[in-house]
């Protein structure tokens, strides 16, 4: 059993420890800190002592750090958990923190040996946010739309509208402008298709010079056909950006609210259909989906391979 004295050795002794290092007592009360636990917390050794846990962190946090000082009073057992804490400029850290019964004259402590893993945190969004965004516009990637896509369907409200849109002879602006000028328009071009769309829908670059955008929760389908023609126009003004007098436009496949509940695979198809109805169709225009678009692929397709086969 410990004595008051080594109570005192304890300040000494957490303080060789190369970690933050808090001790509580049994109404969740710091008694004891060591340097690097100020430092992690932005606040001073009397600070902490003085205030409570709800005076210097938020309820949610609050209420973390009570239940796992619980679990360790009550079962004796050590407690590792990560926590989220917000630092004294609101910033948000991640603590792995090793909570541990001890019992000193008789009372009751608990001393949490925390390691700041903040970084090793971000530096996992942010892969994570490299993987699911194009590097060049910032925008969703095919891997993100989708999930986002998978989320709409699961959700079976038969109100999403799924468009696929590719720029129309896009090579010639690489061929004749340079590449540099290609990725300049197809930065801006993703700027448009943002200030045309809500938060709420989701606008992915998921190709070369292919965009896809998923609206959700329509409650009025003209409105698909209205931001179709106004993403055509963007397009084919597009050029006026460079004071060039290039050709540019935009053509497009839409799967319209309402059109069956079909999964993301499915959706996908029917705008890759409509879409290429849409180019066949003369580009810079807007095709929806329908069955017949099905039967046309089909016929080009057999026709294609009837002239291959022929030697033509
Ligand atoms: P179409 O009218 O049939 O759509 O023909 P297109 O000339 O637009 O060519 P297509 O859609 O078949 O191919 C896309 C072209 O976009 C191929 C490539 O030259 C160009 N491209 C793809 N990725 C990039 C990129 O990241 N930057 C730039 N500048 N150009 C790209
Ligand atoms: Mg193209």
């Amino acid at each position: 059993m410990m004595s008051a004295s080594d109570l005192i050795d304890l300040q000494v002794f957490i303080e060789l420890v190369p970690n933050p290092v808090i001790v509580k007592n049994r109404d969740h009360r710091l008694i004891m800190v060591n340097n690097l636990a100020c430092e992690l917390f932005q606040r001073s050794r009397e600070v902490l002592i003085a205030q409570r846990a709800e005076d210097l962190f938020t309820p949610d946090e609050v209420r973390a750090f009570h239940e796992a000082d619980d679990r360790v009073f009550s079962t004796e057992a050590i407690d590792e958990s990560e926590e989220p804490l917000t630092d004294a400029y609101g910033n948000v850290r991640y603590l792995i923190t090793r909570k541990q019964r001890i019992i000193v004259n008789d009372i009751d402590y608990l001393i949490a040996v925390l390691t700041d893993v903040t970084a090793y945190r971000e530096a996992e969004e942010h892969a994570r946010n490299l993987s699911l965004h194009d590097p060049l516009t910032g925008l969703p990637n095919r891997i993100l739309f989708w999930n986002r896509i998978e989320d709409a369907v699961s959700r079976r409200s038969g109100s999403n509208a799924l468009m696929l849109i590719d720029l129309d002879n896009f090579k010639a602006i690489n061929d004749n402008y340079g590449h540099a000028t290609g990725d300049n328009l197809i930065i801006d071009f993703s700027d448009r298709l943002l200030a045309l769309t809500r938060p709420t829908d989701t606008v992915a670059r998921i190709g070369g010079d292919e965009f896809a955008i998923l609206l959700t929760d329509i409650s009025d389908s003209s409105v698909v056909g209205s931001i179709c023609e106004q993403i055509i126009h963007e397009a084919s003004d597009l050029p006026s950006l460079m004071g060039k007098d290039a050709h540019i436009g935009a053509s497009i496949g839409v799967v319209p609210p309402g059109c069956g509940l079909v999964d993301q695979a499915e959706m996908l198809r029917r705008a890759d259909v409509a879409l290429y109805q849409a180019k066949r169709d003369g580009r810079g225009c807007w095709r929806a989906y329908t069955e017949e678009f099905d039967h046309a692929l089909l016929n080009h397709r057999s026709e294609s391979a009837a002239t291959i086969l022929a030697g033509e």
